[in-house]
């Protein structure tokens, strides 16, 4: 997709650190710098988000997003991963490419990257009247 930079980055014609590349997928490490390691895992095929993606690009999508964690913590010194994908604007996505966010762990990596939020009041028999899915 024009103007897309994941797309540039996956087809070679934007820069990035490679971490890992097969013909449906590309991961690459996120410019940020926040923290060490912080890993992206697009599609090269260019969709949207989790919403939109077709089942197969997904399920690409993850098996490169669980070669890589079983990578960094057999191979490269870490000890767990965080995975994060931002799904729709609402959902903080900043960048309209799918990604999966890999963060990997140490012991005493002295972050925290799973939210503490604000809590919710609402009966769990009310949420799940709202949520729930019959098998179909
Ligand atoms: P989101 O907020 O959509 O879940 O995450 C987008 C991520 O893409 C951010 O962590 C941001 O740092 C990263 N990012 C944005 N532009 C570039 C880029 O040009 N190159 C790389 N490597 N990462 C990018
Ligand atoms: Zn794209």
């Amino acid at each position: 997709m024009d103007n897309c930079i994941f797309c540039k980055i996956a087809k070679g014609e934007a820069p990035s650190y490679k971490i890992y590349e097969d013909d449906k997928t590309y991961a690459f490490l996120d410019i940020s710098k926040d923290c060490y390691g912080h890993t992206l895992v697009v599609p090269k095929k260019h969709c949207e988000n989790v919403l939109d993606c077709d089942e197969e690009t997904l399920s690409c999508v993850i098996k490169t997003v669980k070669k890589i964690v079983n990578h960094y913590v057999k191979n490269c010194g870490f000890k767990g991963v965080n995975i994060i994908n931002a799904s729709g604007e609402e959902a903080q996505q900043t960048v309209f490419h799918l990604h999966f966010h890999i963060l990997p762990r140490m012991s005493k990596d002295e972050y925290d990257a799973f939210p503490s939020l604000c809590g919710t009041i609402a009966p769990f028999e009310q949420q799940q009247e709202l949520l729930k899915l019959e098998l179909n």
